[in-house]
């Protein structure tokens, strides 16, 4: 971690200021500037993509009542947070703002609640595993889920994205049961849905299998967002304003 910044004038660079209390002894409390650092050193920890790292519950627009809803249920789970035992399924089509959502409550948690995050796209993840069963990699498959097992908060992003097969089911399964058996908050997001409005689209439980589907039941509030698409929104908008 970063030390604390030495020219602080509140704590002279020790990173702790004295906290004189009208009854009792004094106390040391951490400095404001180490609290600072210390968010910074998070959300670089957090991983969050570049393009999504200024996503924030203010800048997210609640244009459909669903997207208004979720919104607030998602606020409301980073208000209450540590006190839910369970995480939170945003699922809804493409485009409405469930990684914007989720980002926002990473930043949220890391900022106000001082809590470790880690984000990643599934896909992703699923790459660097695989990766790691190259010899000349450096990395072991165990040093790449091993934060994705211990975090305090993580957002595995886009599940479902990857054809389905059995190692892709079973690698989720397993990262789902680590943290489901130490009591972990996880928050998926995914465009699939259970009953997709179009009969030959896939269902979730097609992409992830039906044993990792009822487990996420189990651990997991589901926040159904729908809407319009805001990048299609946006570039219509866009069209609007050049005619
Ligand atoms: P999804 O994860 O549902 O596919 P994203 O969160 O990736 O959607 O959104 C795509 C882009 O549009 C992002 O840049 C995001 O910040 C923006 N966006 C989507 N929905 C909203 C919204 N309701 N308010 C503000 N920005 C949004």
């Amino acid at each position: 971690m970063a030390s604390p910044d030495p020219v602080c004038e509140e704590c002279d660079g020790t990173g702790y200021r004295i906290l004189d209390q009208a009854e009792g002894p004094s106390r040391a409390v951490e400095c404001r500037c180490r609290q600072g650092q210390r968010s910074e050193y998070l959300l670089d920890q957090a991983r969050i993509p570049r393009r999504f790292q200024r996503c924030e519950f203010e800048n997210y627009h609640g244009i459909s009542p669903k997207q208004q809803l979720a919104k607030q249920q998602v606020e409301r789970f980073g208000r209450e947070y540590p006190v839910p035992e369970y995480g939170l399924l945003l699922m809804g089509e493409p485009g409405v703002g469930k990684t914007h959502l989720a980002v926002a409550l990473v930043n949220y948690l890391v900022r106000e609640k001082r809590v470790a995050c880690l984000f990643y796209d599934f896909q992703d993840l699923l790459k660097e595993i695989q990766n790691s069963y190259n010899s000349d990699s450096g990395t072991s498959e165990l040093a790449v889920l091993q934060p994705v097992f211990t975090t305090e908060v993580l957002v595995l992003d886009d599940l479902g994205a990857r054809k389905p097969s059995a190692w892709v089911a079973d690698t989720l399964s397993h990262v789902i049961s680590t943290r489901y058996n130490h009591v972990r908050t996880t928050l998926f997001t995914t465009n699939f849905l259970d009953k997709p409005s179009r009969k030959e689209d896939f269902t979730l439980t097609d992409r992830i299998s039906e044993r990792v589907r009822s487990r996420l039941h189990e651990m997991c509030r589901t926040v159904d967002i729908s809407g319009e698409d805001f990048r299609k929104d946006i570039r219509k908008a866009d069209h609007r304003a050049l005619r």
